[in-house]
């Protein structure tokens, strides 16, 4: 109690500073971005009437579109709109044809008449789209019709308009209706309510949906295939609808696990009820992202469909909060440009983590942030680059946006933050905003003056680097410990002098501690906390609990080590001081600090760090063989990952991972059993036979490449060669073919199957298949064998393209 009064004065005492010192910012300085600016729109799209069917086995879209709009410019007789891979068969306005020509990117329609401002029309347009992007097709050109059939799009960034001609930005919002033929044993879901669901005399399905609040035209989405539905109800009402494909519908409540929650917790964290009419998430094969947030209807990779087992590799728990933060920010609020993207990305990540934490515990979602500050770090020795900035990158907008909010939360108090938020999320309800509108929106609704932390944050690049000191000292005054603080880093026009409240700790042998909370804006400055001088010092802190980004050089004794690796309230700490304990030699002290930490309940990554620096000394053993059967995946994974053979004393603890929860670990142990013994290696694919792994297949890949070695036989390898087929999922299809790589087999199959990944859409499947193709390509068999499978080809020019990648 006493210690939060007494942060609650210094943040007062901060914002008074931050009112009188920094409230006018003289000067901004930009760096350039050519997307800072919207593109002009002298109309207002205010209604889309899509009707669209398809030409499966060529990929093809059939369509009619009508658009409704309101002029906004004082007078035009010309309109532009996006459209790529589009033939236009026909074009009327107001039921009368127009004349269009086409254009670099789209279309412009020359109108009769002289439009003046506030006159509405209607364009209607017929026609077809042979789209490279946008919506994809999948399996349907399977021979072997084993691949699921599947049609999904993506229309983030500016890719819809590959499939749909239309004003393609998202500074112009519509509502929508579409109609889907489908043939009648495949669901449809697009955005908002299904209206009607019709049998045609033609064997389709007509589906239609209405979406009947404006929303951006990257959001338009269409999932079709053969699915399930799981309903469901958030605890306000909402309709959840839960897709899921017949056959893994084991896997459905691992997958979907905590939605519910998350919509209560999204709701209670903006006081704003979900926008939408109900809220959809449909699993998609082959997806080129991870999940995206399409205006009620999340699209998601079924890699994330995940059994009890697979969970524990990798889940959906946190893109599943990403997607729905979405529905607020970037879906209910979207950003005018993208140089706004943060407002989207770092509010989504800012939220997934937030849940996270609910879902997994604060030490999840420290560690979390320290992997932010990792990775925005290493992003600014490239360049320096702000938040706000359309190619600021993955690094800054997701997780280094996420942290700053953090911070703005931590600065602004949480029920500020909450207040100006909701605002915010009030005042731009189904409209555009951009960087400047949250400030605002802080200023409006809390009073607060925040320019400065803009300035710092968002309009400015870099991260503060803090080298700090530590003394006791005495004086006519009494006792008192003396924090120096200087900012060590290049000070330019992207990145300023940092300003941040940031807490000083000292810690006492007795268990007491005192803290004070000091802005720290200069250069150079001392922090003085007076403490009693009876007192023993255990251990000081900077910044307990990392609230900053930053980094620190902080020297400090073993001994105030030791004591913050086994006391410090944040696994940040403790995992930093064990980090600044690897180069000391292992002495009594050491090993019994580490035993004690090792064993008691610890987060993971504190105990890895503990587990691989033991490995280079006697007293690792004994926490290396506990490791084995630790009840924490990961540090099983590590304790796993430790091994380079394997000792016979420890055969027992191997051998039970082979029924591990962990796929990963089944195929890490399955591995190391076969190789270290291969006289038994017959017994212990036997016992993993039926195991498929997680959705790349990953153990039965491994099976197969091992049955191969144990026995020499075809058949393994033909498998491994049929799992590369566009019958198959991409990740299953390259755990193949690295298989095959680590055998150095090829055959005429498996080249074919690999140039059929090659020319896929999907670059997290092509891009890795090339370098296994490159690799066989030095050595001149393959080489042979690939150039004999070209030549008998008849390729495309996109075909050819990708082919001449392999230099063969
Ligand atoms: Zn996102």
């Amino acid at each position: 109690m006493k210690k939060t009064a007494l942060k609650g004065i210094w943040m007062i005492v901060f914002i008074a500073m931050g009112l009188h010192v920094y409230s006018q910012v003289a000067k901004r300085i930009y760096y350039a971005d050519e997307n800072l600016v919207p593109d002009a729109h002298p109309m207002d799209f205010t209604h889309l009437t899509l009707q669209v069917s398809f030409e499966l086995e060529s990929s093809k879209v059939v369509g009619n579109v009508l658009h409704d709009f309101t002029v906004l410019t004082a007078e035009t007789d010309t309109l532009f709109i996006h459209g790529i891979g589009i033939t236009i068969s026909e074009a009327e306005l107001d039921g009368k044809t127009v004349d269009f020509t086409k254009v670099d990117g789209g279309f412009v329609f020359k109108f009769q008449n002289t439009m003046h401002s506030g006159e509405k029309h209607r364009l209607g347009i017929s026609y077809t789209a042979e789209p490279i992007k946008g919506i994809y097709f999948i399996g349907w050109n399977d021979p072997t019709g084993r691949c699921r059939k599947q049609i999904w799009t993506q229309g983030q960034g500016i890719d819809n308009r590959h499939w749909i001609p239309m004003y393609d930005l998202p500074n112009d919002k519509i509502t929508t209706d579409i109609y889907v033929d489908m043939d009648k044993q495949y669901q449809v879901l697009s955005n908002g309510v299904l209206e009607s669901k019709k049998n045609q005399k033609d064997g389709k399905t007509k589906w239609h949906y209405r979406m009947k609040d404006p929303h951006a035209t990257y959001l338009i989405m269409l999932g079709i295939g053969d699915y399930k539905i799981k309903k469901s109800k958030s605890s306000n009402g909402t309709a959840m609808n839960f897709y899921y494909y017949p056959d893994w519908e084991y896997r459905v409540n691992s997958t979907y696990k905590y939605s519910e929650d998350m919509m209560r917790f999204m709701e209670e964290e903006t006081w704003i009820a979900y926008p939408w009419p109900s809220y959809s998430q449909i699993p998609v094969q082959d997806f080129i992202y991870g999940a995206m947030e399409n205006t009620s209807a999340t699209i998601f990779g079924d890699f994330f469909f995940v059994d009890d087992n697979a969970y524990l590799d990798q889940n959906y728990v946190r893109v599943n909060a990403h997607e729905l933060a979405h529905q607020w920010f970037g879906d209910y609020v979207t950003a005018r440009t993208s140089a706004h993207t943060w407002l989207q990305e770092s509010f989504a990540t800012h939220y997934d983590l937030s849940y996270q934490r609910i879902a997994f515990g604060q030490d999840y979602f420290d560690w979390a942030r320290r992997q932010a500050t990792l990775s925005a770090i290493e992003a600014s020795k490239t360049d320096l680059k702000p938040l706000a900035h359309s190619s600021a990158g993955t690094a800054r907008h997701y997780p280094k946006g996420s942290y700053v909010l953090q911070m703005l939360r931590d600065v602004a108090g949480n029920d500020n933050f909450k207040k100006a938020i909701n605002y915010y999320l009030q005042k731009h309800a189904f409209g555009n905003v951009d960087s400047e509108d949250l400030l605002v929106a802080f200023h409006e609704s809390t009073g607060l003056s925040l320019d400065w932390f803009w300035e710092e944050w968002i309009y400015k690049g870099g991260e503060p680097h803090y080298k700090v000191g530590f003394e006791k000292l005495s004086s006519e005054k009494g006792t008192f410990g003396r924090f120096s603080v200087e900012q060590i880093y290049e000070i330019n026009e992207l990145t300023g002098l940092f300003k941040m409240p940031i807490d000083f700790e000292i810690h006492f042998t007795d268990g007491t501690s005192i803290s004070k909370n000091v802005m720290v804006e200069k250069t150079y400055q001392t922090i003085d906390v007076p403490i009693v001088e009876q007192k023993q010092i255990s251990y000081v802190l900077f910044d307990p609990g990392s609230k900053v980004m930053k980094t620190v050089d902080f020297k400090k004794s073993d001994e105030m080590l030791f004591n913050q690796a086994l006391s410090a309230k944040s696994c940040l700490d403790r995992y930093d001081a064990v980090v600044a304990l690897r180069e000391t030699p292992f002495d009594e002290k050491k090993v019994n600090t580490y035993k004690t930490i090792f064993e008691r309940p610890e987060f993971h990554a504190v105990r890895t760090e503990i587990l691989r620096q033991s490995a280079a000394d006697i007293s690792g053993l004994e926490l290396w063989h506990k490791s084995l059967s630790d009840k924490d995946v990961e540090v099983r994974k590590q304790g796993l990952g430790l091994s380079n053979t394997i000792n016979p004393l420890y055969l027992n603890d191997y051998e039970k991972l082979l029924k591990d929860s962990s796929y990963e670990i089944v195929e890490m142990a399955l591995e190391m059993l076969c190789k270290s013994r291969p006289d038994d290696c017959k017994k212990y694919l036997d016992q993993t036979a039926k195991i498929d792994g997680a959705i790349g297949k990953n153990v039965r890949a491994k099976w197969l490449a091992l049955s191969y070695l144990q026995s020499s036989d075809q058949v393994y390898l033909d498998e491994l060669v049929d799992l590369t087929s566009n019958s198959f999922e991409f990740r299953t299809r390259m755990n193949a073919a690295n298989e095959l790589k680590s055998l150095n087999y090829l055959d005429r199959n498996a080249v074919i199957n690999m140039f059929n990944a090659l020319f896929s859409f999907n670059a997290r499947l092509r891009n890795p298949i090339k370098d296994v193709l490159a690799e066989f390509a030095l050595q001149p068999q393959h080489r042979e064998l690939m150039q004999q499978v070209i030549s008998e080809g008849n390729w495309n020019e996109l075909e050819k393209r990708r082919l001449n990648l392999l230099h063969l």
